[in-house]
């Protein structure tokens, strides 16, 4: 009967005891986490700032849950080091012997190395105690810096708030490694609509207030700011194991093989901490989605239950809603191709937009807004890397409604 510990609850971590669990059903399978509650999705954050949903809402299992499936969940119970050669985790509460363990230890909000950053006022929104933070505040003026998607959704939520919300971004396309123009810029004027002014081209330099934050300079002005919320890239947590000899990868997340052990010995990694190769690339990297941190997290727990697993590969598919209008992509945009060997081809549908990535005349990336489902059926094609001049040259049936619709006179443009 192995002991696996697994260190972290969110997403990867519940889903590596829960799949140990069900493939050794004799396994001691331990969570250790740093939270007072079990698994949260930090996906609908926004939607509990925005008062969209309730608290609990955002709160994905019960205690009761773990104990029904044999799994020991100790909250509140960080693990502060580890011994990897006699296997044992060190926490407040004492030390634990493991014959297995799986580091599930997550990502943290990146704050940028400026002056100010330290005042109150100044947050991101990575944990359920940010999005309490933002509740508790009383509207008024708030700076998000970084037009990703936790920037963008966060001052989506603020603005719900009743906040004045600037959105500052140093790229010049809003959601930059997600869509290409023309969606980006449509998704942008989607923003403007919510009343959210749009400020690119600009870094921020300077958190500036007395006891408090109270505006945040940027390379070109400066904008009066109760809340800066720092939106701009999550960091992976692998601090943790690197200490006890876990070798992490070029990304700085812990270096993962297909069945997602480690470089050490009987140690495993998963989810936003977890160095993986990207399905569509070949390149290596960390991918911090849902679904990615899910998957691993299955195969990490059950290849340390010594069950056959592998992981195929992380995908960059993501969804947004900007105000009114929902987009969704899948691979890199053309103009993040920096070597300029990506092309775009553009169609409008009756009932949103479509764009293909194309590189070497192959399909590599797509993106979609308005109706989000077609991504699925594009997913196929991308993850096949299919000749793109067939889909450009014999548009699908939306493109041939589209002119159907255009000799009728009905459509315009
Ligand atoms: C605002 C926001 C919106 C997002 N929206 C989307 C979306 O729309 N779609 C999407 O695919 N992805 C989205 N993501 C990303 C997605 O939420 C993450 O990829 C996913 O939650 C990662 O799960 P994880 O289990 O790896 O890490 P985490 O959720 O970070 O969980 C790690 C856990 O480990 C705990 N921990 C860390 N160190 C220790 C320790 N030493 N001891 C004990 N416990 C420890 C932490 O407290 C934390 O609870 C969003 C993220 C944010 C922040």
């Amino acid at each position: 009967m192995p002991t696996i510990a697994v260190v972290g609850c969110g997403i990867a971590g519940d889903e590596a005891a829960f799949a140990a669990r069900r493939a050794d059903p004799t396994a001691r399978v331990v969570v250790f986490t740093a939270e007072p509650d079990p698994l949260i999705s930090p996906c609908v954050l926004a939607d509990y700032v925005a008062g969209e949903i309730p608290r609990e809402r955002t709160v994905l299992r019960r205690p009761g849950e773990y104990a029904r499936a044999g799994i020991e969940l100790r909250l509140n119970d960080p693990v502060r080091e580890w011994d990897p050669d006699r296997r044992e985790l060190i926490t407040d509460s004492g030390r634990f012997a493991f014959d297995r363990v799986v580091f599930a230890t997550g990502s943290r909000a990146a704050f940028p190395d400026l002056p100010g950053v330290d005042l109150p006022g100044v947050l991101s929104l990575r944990t359920l105690g940010d999005a309490d933070r933002m509740r508790r505040a009383p509207a008024g003026r708030a700076v998000v810096v970084g037009t990703g998607l936790v920037g963008v959704e966060a001052a989506w939520a603020l603005r719900e708030r009743g906040w004045d919300v600037t959105l500052v971004g140093r790229r010049h396309r809003v959601l930059p490694r997600l869509f290409d123009e023309p969606i980006a810029g449509r998704l942008a004027e989607a923003l403007e609509r919510m009343g959210i002014r749009l400020v690119l081209g600009e870094s921020p330099v300077e958190v500036l207030g007395t006891g408090r934050s109270e505006r945040l300079r940027t390379s070109r002005s400066t904008y009066p700011a109760d809340l800066v919320v720092f939106g701009a890239g999550q960091r992976p947590q692998a601090e943790l194991a690197a200490a006890g000899g876990v070798p992490l990868g070029p990304s700085g997340g812990i270096a993962t093989d297909p069945t997602m052990a480690t470089g050490l010995e009987g140690a495993y990694a998963c989810g936003d901490c977890a160095e993986t190769v990207d399905r569509l690339t070949g390149r290596r990297g960390v991918f911090m989605l849902w679904n990615n941190a899910r998957l691993q997290g299955r195969v990490a727990g059950r290849a340390a239950a010594g069950a056959p697993a592998r992981f195929p590969g992380s995908l960059g598919v993501s969804t947004v809603h900007a105000g009114d209008r929902a987009a969704a992509s899948v691979g890199l945009p053309a103009a993040e191709h920096r070597d300029g060997s990506a092309d775009l081809d553009h169609q409008v549908t009756p009932d949103g937009e479509i764009t293909l990535v194309i590189r070497n005349g192959r399909v590599v990336g797509a993106q979609a807004l308005g109706n989000t489902a077609r991504l699925g059926g594009l997913l196929g094609a991308v993850l096949r890397h299919v000749q793109a001049e067939p889909l450009v040259r014999n548009p699908p049936a939306w493109a041939v409604r589209l002119r159907a619709l255009r000799a009728a006179g009905r459509l315009k443009g």
